[in-house]
């Protein structure tokens, strides 16, 4: 397996100064003493990619030059030196990749107080430092899940962010229970597959979205027809209109545009949550005066852990959540970008790699 790697790839990198992604030959990276060689089978454009592309005032682990791809799936090709010899990962085990898994140390100020998605010591592979869109990734022990039974590499990938953000954000940050009523803003990339989320939990769900074919969608999931705010009907009327006044217990905002930010204020009721995940607008108004005669709580969220990576890529693997991904040749990666800013893709895309 060993003489197979070869010494350099293509791969679609980030140039400071620029926002076109560059498909670039670099160096195949590698093995990390505490981590693993990866030969990738996919990885998952996110709306992120572009984000990252131009931001040019990035965070301070960004290097001026980078690979892109934050939601990866390979196969372990070499173990590195110190990994230990009880290690349950072994070469030719097919794993998922956090992109952010923390460094896990004591002295860590974000590690120890249980939020390892922003350590800021750690690798963020295509977050600012080399990630997946390449056939090649280097990772650290600590970024690796076992990929079970019946979950395919572009699920897997894509069960590394688009999945992950939204479970973590329902079932850590919002803690949806059962017995709640939800509101779901927007059923994009993550949004689909938050709505999965919920429905396992068992709360209700009101959908809103601006597309047809993703309601439906929603409707072949088993969600009510009543429970789905028709297109071009405002949410805060629709709210009223079926008795849901006073009864919307989380507002899930997968949306984050003043519009959606605004609705949330207004149909959630006294004593809610509204759970902070989309930032189609950067900044958005709180009512100040709603916010405190309703004692609401305002919950951002971000990534997720690598416990919420095991626990999504357990109900995949069980059909409970079916995350719509498309494979692609690593070609159509700009191509898929300018889809995903237009609105065309519904759902997914992941790079595939040639084996
Ligand atoms: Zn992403
Ligand atoms: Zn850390």
């Amino acid at each position: 397996m060993t003489t197979s790697i070869p010494s350099t790839m293509h791969g679609w990198r980030k140039h400071m100064g620029s926002p076109d992604p560059v498909w670039e030959e670099v160096a195949v990276p590698q093995t990390p003493p505490t981590g693993f060689l990866i030969k990738m089978l996919a990885s998952g454009v996110c709306r992120s990619d572009h984000s990252i592309l131009i931001d040019e005032k990035p965070r301070p682990w960004f290097e001026k030059q980078f690979t892109l791809g934050h939601e990866g799936c390979g196969t372990i090709v070499r173990v590195g030196a110190q990994v230990r010899s009880d290690s349950k990962f072994k070469v030719g085990d097919v794993v998922a990749l956090d992109a952010v898994p923390g460094c896990g140390f004591d002295d860590c100020p974000e590690c120890s107080r249980d939020v390892s998605q922003l350590c800021l010591r750690c690798q963020h592979s295509g977050i600012g430092q080399d990630g997946y869109h390449a056939p090649y990734a280097a990772v650290d022990q600590r970024a690796v899940v076992l990929v079970p039974e019946g979950v395919t590499p572009a699920e897997a990938a894509v069960a590394t962010d688009a999945v992950k953000t939204g479970y973590h954000a329902i079932t850590r940050r919002g803690e949806v229970k059962a017995h709640e009523t939800v509101f779901l803003f927007g059923l994009g990339g993550l949004g689909f597959n938050a709505l999965q989320t919920i429905h396992h939990i068992g709360a209700r769900v009101i959908v809103s979205d601006v597309k047809e074919e993703l309601l439906e969608e929603a409707v072949k999931l088993g969600i009510p027809r009543g429970d789905i705010v028709p297109v071009g009907k405002s949410p805060t009327e629709f709210i009223i209109e079926n008795g849901l006044d006073g009864k919307i217990d989380t507002v899930l905002d997968f949306v984050g545009m003043h519009q959606t930010f605004h609705d949330a204020q207004v149909i959630v009721r006294r004593g809610g949550k509204i759970v902070c995940v989309g930032t189609l607008d950067h900044e958005n108004v709180v009512d100040m005066k709603n916010g405190i005669r309703k004692r609401l709580s305002f919950i951002f969220s971000y990534g997720g852990q690598l416990d919420d990576l095991e626990e999504v890529l357990e109900l995949i693997s069980k059909k409970v959540i079916q995350p719509q991904v498309v494979g692609k040749p690593p070609s159509e990666f700009p191509a898929t970008l300018q889809g995903l800013l237009d609105g065309q893709i519904k759902g997914r895309i992941a790079l595939m790699y040639d084996q």
